[in-house]
């Protein structure tokens, strides 16, 4: 009896040691390979405990104090050098503090923070995040996700992955692919992707940055809501827009802006602090990476000083950037589960030339999707269109508003209108990841439930299926007030326009 009992409790202690070593080792026969889902741009940059990006109060009045004696010669449309120097020190305050070195590393202590998870469980399908400081240079971060995959694989007994990867993820998904290839993939989705460019970043760097009363009036009532809870400040920015005040006020302000572009100040800037931070240039698309290259570093003198950081942006532009439709077709072609998940609708950032075009609020639509067709954003691609690649199926939408045939995958692309690019459609992208990974060839024709094209009810924030009738538009009725705004600023907006006229006079 008592040999019993000591053979038992040493079993259980046995058991006690080896079980955990077990289940950290061993092969799990779940079926269900982890999900990792890869985030987007955004996790705060700290100094010590200070969080330093984005920008807080301090840094913002600070930021706004040093800028607001700059107001007039904006709206004049005219910075003397001073002047230009000053809105160069104000946006300053704001990079500073996350400054990189001239080879694109940090040149600060500060760092965007990411931990591993103690434990992680995978058998409900729950993604296991990836978080990364965003402003590294995405084949770094790409190694980082590597040492995560091996880290995911050994915690959950499990070879290969799946990847889910959100707006700037899905560029560092791509960069991994074409450094690590498929190994240890089993899947991919591209979600509300960044991978072939975000166009305010691109035309940023590139300087084709345009401002544009109709998407920064629409931008502001239909997309961010600003107004939703105060509908006097929605009428009096309405009357601002319907007098032609706001288009008055802007045209001055991007001349302003152009100014400090065309004179090299604005060159001068971006050699300093954004242009160091190769995060950014893994949003500028292929299309535009010559001309940003250029206008941020235009002579031989730059091109010298900053040769090492160029070589890592001309890696990323040869390997990555100008690569990736081979590259996620080599990924398709490996392993069977792909998906691309986007966004339309909604119109972009209003610092683009893209105002007309079809985007998620972030990303183009054409992008996002990785060449669909789009109509302009209020119209449709007409009742005589057909349908660009005769593929058999029908890739046309309900509203007419998209055709698929075009993108690189059509069969499996996912649209969902009026999905804001933050809003990640709550639990129904995470069923139809489970859905491309966790059966065999899924589609957008295996399930009626996830139809190739969807509609976000911005109202209760779900998404159904689109039809002929449910796409229609989402918009702001201004109030009784904007009618009586608008005169207003009409009349100012003459004053304005005199004023400017005397000015250019004198
Ligand atoms: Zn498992
Ligand atoms: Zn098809």
């Amino acid at each position: 009896m008592k040999k019993a009992l000591c053979i038992l409790l040493s079993i259980v202690l046995t058991a006690a040691c080896v079980l955990p070593a077990a289940a950290a080792d061993g092969a799990c026969d779940c079926g269900k390979a982890p999900i990792i889902h890869v985030y987007g741009i955004g996790n705060t940059v700290y100094d010590g405990e200070k969080s330093v990006f984005p920008p807080q109060g301090g840094t913002i009045a600070a930021t706004v104090f040093t800028a607001l004696p700059l107001l007039p010669a904006f709206l004049r449309g005219s910075l003397n050098i001073r002047q230009q120097e000053r809105a160069l020190r104000a946006a300053a305050r704001i990079f500073s503090p996350i400054a990189f070195d001239k080879n694109g590393d940090p040149a600060t202590p500060a760092a965007a923070r990411f931990t591993y998870p103690e434990s992680v469980a995978h058998e409900d399908g729950e993604p296991i995040y990836f978080d990364y400081d965003w402003r590294l240079d995405p084949f770094v971060v790409a190694a980082q996700l590597h040492d995560f995959i091996r880290f995911v694989e050994a915690q959950t007994g499990h070879d290969g992955v799946y990847i889910v990867a959100e707006s700037m993820g899905a560029m560092i998904l791509t960069t991994y692919l074409s450094v690590y290839g498929t190994a240890d993939i089993k899947g991919a989705v591209w979600m509300n992707g960044a991978y072939k460019g975000v166009a305010s970043c691109s035309e940023s760097f590139s300087n084709q940055n345009s401002f544009q009363a109709d998407s920064l009036y629409t931008y502001l009532i239909q997309q961010t809501g600003i107004f939703g809870s105060s509908p006097l400040l929605c009428d009096l920015f309405t009357g601002l827009y319907a007098s032609g005040l706001l288009e008055s006020v802007l045209r001055p302000v991007e001349k302003a802006a152009r100014q400090l572009a065309d004179n090299g100040a604005l060159t001068r800037f971006m050699q300093q602090y954004l242009g160091r931070i190769p995060g950014f240039w893994g949003l500028v698309s292929a299309e535009d990476y010559p001309a940003a290259r250029n206008f941020v570093f235009p002579t031989a003198e730059s091109q010298q000083e900053y040769a090492v950081l160029l070589t890592r942006l001309d890696r990323f532009y040869n390997e990555v950037s100008s690569r990736v439709d081979e590259i996620m077709t080599d990924a398709k072609e490996a392993t069977g589960k792909i998906g691309v998940i986007c966004g339309y609708g909604e119109v972009i950032t209003p610092v683009t030339k893209d105002n007309a075009r079809q985007s998620d609020s972030i990303i183009l639509t054409e992008d996002e999707s990785n060449g669909a067709t789009c109509a302009p954003l209020g119209s449709t691609l007409g009742n005589d269109y057909v349908q660009a690649v005769d593929d058999g199926h029908s890739h046309i939408s309900a509203d007419r508003v998209i055709d698929a045939s075009t993108a690189l995958f059509p069969d499996h692309t996912w649209f969902v209108k009026y999905a804001h690019h933050q809003v990640l459609y709550g639990s129904y992208a995470l069923e139809l990841v489970h859905n491309i990974f966790y059966s065999d060839g899924f589609d957008v024709f295996s399930d009626p439930a996830f139809p190739q094209f969807m509609v976000r009810d911005v109202r209760t924030d779900t998404v159904s299926p689109l039809t002929s009738d449910n796409g229609g538009q989402k918009t702001v009725e201004p109030g009784f007030a904007a009618r009586l705004f608008t005169p207003v600023f009409k009349a100012v907006r003459v004053i304005l326009d005199l004023n400017a006229k005397l000015f250019a006079a004198g």
